[in-house]
């Protein structure tokens, strides 16, 4: 499917299984961030639709939650396959909406599907404990129960991916759910509920809820919400969680990042540099897990500033369709415009402008929201590029004088998303492991992404809560376990 195929111009919601015209007179259009087209307009959703949505949620999970599971993850497994098959033209669309380049795009909903697959093994992840002769003649089970309807609140970065996090996990324990995606990118969304709906769950299982803010607030302020998930920005992150915790429902709320890399001199220099760079300005930088600054021990420093220049030099910006294309558009011009001060803050905080990606043009996108790759040496990293999130192609590169130096560097920022370390050493690979405070730790690997399998992970700024997205973290957020405890005495 194509643009014009998910939508007529004007987004709709999707709630009890039909497409619904959203009341209301606020809303945003969808532009092409390269070419500066509008592509459909989102209108938000007004606090009452969205709580008649929550009860649409809460009607259909009666049925559902009693399903058998084998029956519950079918249309799971339809789901997925769907996804394969319209994984390139999603793609399309995706970066279209996004801005990001075709591979990225298509390598987002790979890692989304994966979430598909793993919720299809339902049946095995549910399962929960039981004892006999727990005490004298008493037999005790523990049971993972579904608990209503959940709600995710998502970014723009990630807009194929991110909601697949969650919304496989919601259903295939019994939930209902509502996906309320960024309203910066909600054509993918749009799609991803189009093979929803020729899935075959039941009206009311899944909805879809576009908006803005107040939308939000409306889902964290509904009393018989079961729970909700975010990821954005960590000022979000955070009203999200102390929102959601005044109703009493459950939360997860995942936040912003500033990713640190240490360089060891033992490390293969070539392979830090491309790794480090492939994770800074792959998808624009817009990326959670994108390594910020890399921190680099003694004398190492010359030669991988030299091998990263040497990388960073081949990159082509352009339009996310172009097939040569690494660094597409970003998001929107005022974000561009936001990265662009703070590299100028960068400068005039005295860090050394190696490559400025300021004046970058793309022939045939005049009007494109470009940036082309930015890089700093010497940085302070006490300055604000080295500590606040850019959320755009901007690497810093530091010095440390030792491994120590480095790995209380990059435990001094707020965050705690992730970090990665560039080492032919076991014992620092083993000493980084120990004491980098953030949620996923890579070694020798640029971008700390976990699989589908595992959850992702966060701390400190980075994230607010304690059960993360995907795999068995997700699974015991969206279900309560119960303790039935039995005896059968002797008639
Ligand atoms: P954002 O916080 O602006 O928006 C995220 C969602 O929150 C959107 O759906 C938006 O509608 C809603 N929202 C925005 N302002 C709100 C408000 N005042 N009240 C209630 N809801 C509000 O984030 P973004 O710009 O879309 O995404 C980029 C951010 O997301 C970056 O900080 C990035 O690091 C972070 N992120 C984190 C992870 C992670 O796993 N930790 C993953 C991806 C992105």
């Amino acid at each position: 499917m194509e643009i014009n195929d998910i939508t007529d111009g004007t987004l709709r919601n999707y709630v009890n299984g039909e497409w619904t015209v959203i009341d209301g007179d606020d809303g945003k259009d969808v532009v092409n961030p390269a070419t500066d087209e509008t592509l459909a307009h989102v209108p938000f959703t007004e606090p009452d639709a969205v709580d008649e949505a929550v009860d649409v949620g809460d009607a259909a999970y009666e049925e559902w939650r009693n399903r058998a599971v084998e029956d519950r993850i079918q249309p799971v497994f339809r789901l997925k396959q769907l996804l394969e098959e319209h994984q390139d033209a999603m793609a399309r669309v995706l970066v279209q909406e996004h801005g990001k380049n075709l591979n990225e795009a298509r390598g987002e909903l790979r890692r989304g599907i994966e979430n598909v697959e793993v919720a299809c093994g339902i049946p095995r992840l549910m399962q929960d404990g039981f004892l006999e002769n727990a005490a004298p003649n008493i037999d005790e089970t523990a049971v993972r129960r579904p608990l209503g309807t959940f709600a995710a609140i998502t970014p723009f970065n990630f807009p194929g991916m991110i909601p697949l996090w969650f919304l496989p996990y919601a259903v295939a324990t019994g939930n209902s759910f509502i996906l309320k995606p960024s309203e910066q990118d909600p054509l993918t969304a749009q799609y991803l509920f189009h093979l929803i709906d020729e899935a075959g769950f039941p009206d009311g299982v899944l909805n879809l809820v576009h908006g803005g803010p107040d939308t939000v607030n409306a889902l964290l302020e509904n009393q018989s919400l079961a729970g909700a998930s975010f990821v954005g920005s960590t000022p979000v992150a955070r009203h999200v969680y102390e929102t959601a915790a005044k109703t009493g429902m459950r939360v997860q709320a995942q936040g912003g990042a500033k990713n640190y890399v240490v360089v060891s001199d033992s490390a293969d220099l070539r392979h830090a540099a491309e790794k480090t760079v492939s994770s800074s300005f792959a998808c624009g930088g817009e990326r959670c897990l994108a390594n910020d600054v890399a921190v680099v021990v003694g004398d190492a420093y010359e030669p991988f500033v030299e091998e990263v220049l040497d990388v960073v030099d081949g990159q082509v910006v352009g339009y996310g369709l172009e097939p040569e294309t690494d660094i597409g558009a970003l998001i929107t011009p005022d974000h561009a415009e936001r990265v662009a001060d703070l590299i100028e803050a960068g400068v005039e905080d005295g860090n050394e402008l190696l490559r400025d990606g300021r004046n970058a043009t793309v022939d045939g996108f005049e009007d494109g929201t470009f940036l082309g790759p930015t890089v700093f040496g010497e940085v302070d990293t006490d300055s604000q590029i080295g500590q606040e999130e850019i959320f755009g192609p901007v690497l810093g590169i530091a010095r440390a004088d030792d491994f120590d130096d480095a790995i209380e560097t990059l435990n001094a920022t707020d965050f705690g998303n992730a970090a990665s370390l560039f080492t032919a050493r076991g014992g620092e690979a083993r000493e980084f492991r120990n004491r980098a405070e953030v949620g996923n730790i890579g070694v020798n690997v640029g971008t700390a992404a976990p699989m589908a399998f595992f959850h992702f992970g966060g701390r400190k700024d980075s994230f607010f809560g304690d059960l993360h997205a995907q795999a068995e973290d997700v699974v015991r957020f969206y279900t309560d376990e119960t303790v039935y405890i039995e005896r059968w005495p002797d008639q």
